[in-house]
């Protein structure tokens, strides 16, 4: 499901003035052109909403048994965001953290239980890893990458 706009908050498109639903169309293509990503997510519950300022990069399913227990799911896919680039447009009061080691930082919604942010990586502090599960608009990974596969689950 595909919901809000590029323009959501205007009553028109700016650069086309076009208020009907070419309108998203017609933003989604400027915003190509311009190199600027139109992503948006949000939680199970819609509390939590956020926009990604550039694509999301080097996606992977992680089998380790941290994310199997916190997503209650065989594995998590999850992709690599710079922190500037994640824009809460909803509900970042909501979150709450888990530290599921000493620096790892896991949000999820605090109503609904959804995991958003997967953060504090030493080797790479400026940037978060979130679940593609989130995001509301089209986005194809490519290539994914399977990790932590020694603790694969036997259905798979
Ligand atoms: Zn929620
Ligand atoms: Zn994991």
């Amino acid at each position: 499901m595909f919901r809000g706009t590029p323009f959501a908050d205007k009553s028109t498109c700016m650069p086309c003035g076009v208020t009907s639903g070419m309108h998203w169309y017609a933003g989604l293509r400027l915003g190509m052109a311009a190199g600027v990503s139109m992503h948006k997510g949000s939680c199970l519950c819609g509390a939590v909403s956020f926009r990604l300022g550039a694509q999301p990069k080097a996606v992977s399913n992680c089998h380790c048994r941290m994310c199997q227990k916190q997503h209650g799911a065989a594995f998590a896919t999850y992709a690599s965001v710079r922190r500037t680039d994640l824009e809460y447009l909803s509900g970042e009061e909501l979150m709450v953290a888990y530290n599921s080691s000493a620096n790892i930082r896991r949000k999820f919604c605090g109503v609904c239980g959804s995991n958003i942010e997967w953060g504090g990586s030493e080797a790479f502090p400026d940037w978060l890893s979130i679940p593609i599960t989130l995001l509301d608009t089209y986005f194809d990974p490519g290539n994914i990458k399977d990790i932590n596969l020694a603790s694969k689950v036997c259905w798979l």
